[in-house]
């Protein structure tokens, strides 16, 4: 599948800085930040900073470079925030029947509270 990305996603306009984000890790290539609507105690996206709408896209386009620092970034995340030890989840929606708001690759970090079953109808 060939991806077409919107550069006018909230995410990109974060990468540019025409809106604020408050960011809790930024690498070379990645950059982790707080969900403006945390769903538990920790919520952080990790972010590339390469123009990739999802997951696969990623996967199949991205530099080998870019692809390790965006992994290390999410495990070093899950360390500065602490939560190795209790656990964490790790979400990437992508598309339709994912429920993917923002067409940019992101992983959430979910954490600091019993998260449930792994998945819920809504
Ligand atoms: P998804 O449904 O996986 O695309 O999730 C998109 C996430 O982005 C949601 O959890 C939103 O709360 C979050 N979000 C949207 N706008 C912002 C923003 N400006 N800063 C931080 N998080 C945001």
């Amino acid at each position: 599948m060939a991806y077409s990305y919107d550069s006018e996603n909230i995410f990109a306009k974060i990468l540019r800085g025409e809106i604020p984000n408050d960011t809790v890790l930024e690498t070379e290539h990645s950059l982790a930040f707080r969900d403006i609507a945390p769903k538990a105690p920790t919520h952080i996206l990790v972010i590339p900073k390469g123009a990739y709408v999802n997951f696969d896209h990623f996967a199949q386009t991205a530099p080998e470079a870019e692809i390790v620092d965006y992994i290390r970034a999410v495990g070093e995340v899950c360390r500065q925030a602490g939560v190795e030890d209790d656990g964490f989840r790790l979400i990437s929606n992508a598309g339709r029947h994912g429920v993917q708001e923002v067409p940019h690759l992101h992983v959430h970090i979910v954490a600091g509270r019993p998260l449930g079953r792994m998945l819920a109808a809504d």
